[in-house]
């Protein structure tokens, strides 16, 4: 049984003291709402990802809590002349557990290639693993009117699968975030989704049936706490990859009861 992941992805957004504040009072509410619940605990995963020069800070205030920490990005070396990159093992050091991967804003702004990111999945995933990379694909609106979708987020999957193999994405997590979804507050509807994450694990079955079945997939554009239960009733919906709703307590939490919710009915 695939556990619900809700995850923040804070960008370029905070202070030390919304670090605190946002890890403290997400983690304070959700436990209290698991403990009202059914099964008495919290039955999915929380992962928040802020800035890196407050990951150290969000670690501490994570200590203890239920809520893990996660990068937005990180370089495929270990270490060596790049200035102003951050590499696995500083990462792995501080204490964070995921780091995201290929986010349509690094592509598009930072203007990221599949093997660049290919490449930092790897050294993500490279023996013993340090840290879960979040593998974000999805397709601009332009490309979805062109009917191009299978073939884009084909394409950006097969980058990574072809890279590294099966075998080593099953410790990984994929987040498909339509491009023309994200921060716009159009969302995608659960049938359009669902649609790609079916074609998402399909193409990992070609690989291992097994595997597929285990990996979670999360969605991403535009989730809220009003659509977020719909999103997250779909059979190969595994959760959610938030972006503004990840900022404030209520928000974010809001998601998470949907989480709540649909893990107690499975
Ligand atoms: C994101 O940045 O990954 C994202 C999905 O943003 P938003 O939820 O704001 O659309």
């Amino acid at each position: 049984m695939r556990r619900f992941l809700v995850a923040g992805n804070w960008k370029m957004h905070g202070s030390l003291e919304m670090t605190a504040e946002l890890i403290s009072g997400i983690s304070r509410s959700v436990l209290e709402m698991a403990s009202l619940s059914e099964q008495r605990e919290l039955a999915y995963d929380i992962l928040v990802c802020p800035p890196a020069v407050y990951l150290q800070h969000a670690v501490s205030a994570a200590q203890s809590q239920p809520v893990a920490i996660g990068a937005q990005n990180v370089n495929a070396h270990d270490s060596g002349a790049y200035t102003g990159e951050i590499a696995l093992p500083m990462l792995a050091e501080l204490g964070c557990d995921y780091v995201l991967l290929g986010h349509s804003e690094r592509r598009e702004l930072f203007l990221e290639t599949d093997v660049q990111i290919a490449d930092k999945f790897a050294a993500c995933v490279a023996e013993p693993q340090r840290i879960t990379p979040v593998l974000c694909v999805g397709e601009t609106l332009d490309e979805r009117k062109q009917g191009a979708t299978e073939q884009v987020v084909g394409r950006q999957l097969d980058a990574v699968l072809n890279q590294v193999g099966i075998q080593q994405m099953k410790n990984a997590v994929i987040a498909y975030e339509p491009v023309w979804a994200i921060g716009t507050g159009e969302t995608a509807s659960p049938e359009q989704a669902q649609e790609v994450h079916a074609f998402i694990r399909a193409r990992l079955a070609e690989h291992d049936a097994e595997i597929a079945a285990s990996m979670r997939i999360l969605y991403g554009g535009s989730v809220k706490a009003d659509n977020a239960e719909l999103l997250f009733a779909q059979p190969d919906i595994d959760g959610g990859l938030i972006g503004g709703a990840a900022l404030k307590v209520e928000s974010f939490v809001g998601i998470c009861r949907a989480a709540q919710k649909l893990a107690s009915q499975a």
